[in-house]
């Protein structure tokens, strides 16, 4: 008997800490996706329709406010306080189960998100992970991304060709950076002020480069939630995988800071 309640105690401990930790933080998560998709050889990247919906739906039925990560960026920029369950939600390199599959939930609950993509491969195929041979994958044409946007989806950019910048030279490294802004608002017809390093790689040099490119904020792959004073070229993000089922994308939404 006693040792019952000593377990209750304890439950009602912890759960007591994560509600404290969970109300202390005024940071925002900002969620990164890459597929929406049933396809499952890659479930690191790829996350099933059904569970993007649950999620969403979860969103939605917490109360949460999906804004649009330019509208959250230039509040938190200029301290405007932003209500406590903010969120903002990412999908990495366009590819075309964007529109077909995650385009669909986010105007069922009338969520905005952004698309970081690469603008050289608009209409292609993930030509950078065919080469590495992995399974061809078709992104986003000029014509979904119209649609997209229409429905308050952003697209901001992710290099031109998804290279991976630490592993060119300087000289690569610094066009694939400056030609993404140019190359991507001639798709968009819209200013692209955000950058997001493809697999989070950068050093102190591409960080000049996104910066002289005239990009006011870039995004990494690093865990955690965006907060005043952050650096704007080192942002955190919290990744959602085809492995987290609701239980952990709830405990990596609330509680990772
Ligand atoms: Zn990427």
């Amino acid at each position: 008997m006693r040792r019952v309640f000593l377990v209750l105690a304890l439950i009602v401990g912890v759960m007591a800490f994560l509600f404290f930790l969970s109300y202390r933080s005024n940071g925002v998560p900002v969620l990164m996706y890459h597929m929406v998709s049933d396809w499952s050889h890659r479930r690191a990247l790829a996350v099933p329709v059904k569970e993007f919906d649950r999620q969403m739906w979860y969103l939605h039925q917490r109360g949460y406010q999906v804004m649009s990560l330019e509208t959250i960026l230039k509040k938190l920029n200029s301290g405007e306080p932003l209500p406590r369950k903010t969120v903002a939600i990412t999908f990495d390199d366009g590819y075309q189960d964007n529109y077909i599959n995650a385009l669909p939930v986010l105007k069922k609950y009338h969520f905005p998100a952004t698309v970081f993509m690469p603008c050289s491969l608009v209409g292609e195929k993930n030509l950078w992970d065919i080469k590495r041979g992995k399974a061809e994958v078709k992104m986003l044409t000029r014509e979904q991304i119209a649609e997209m946007m229409f429905h308050k989806i952003s697209f901001q950019a992710h290099t031109s060709n998804h290279v991976v910048l630490t592993d060119v030279s300087p000289a690569r490294a610094r066009k694939e950076i400056f030609d993404s802004k140019a190359g991507l608002a001639g798709i968009t017809g819209k200013n692209v002020e955000i950058f997001c390093y493809p697999s989070g790689r950068y050093n102190n040099q591409i960080k000049g480069y996104v910066k002289a490119a005239g990009f006011n904020y870039a995004f990494t792959t690093r865990q955690g939630r965006i907060k005043p004073g952050d650096d704007p070229y080192t942002l955190k993000r919290i990744r959602v995988s085809g492995m987290n089922l609701l239980p952990d994308f709830i405990m990596r939404l609330e509680f990772i800071r």
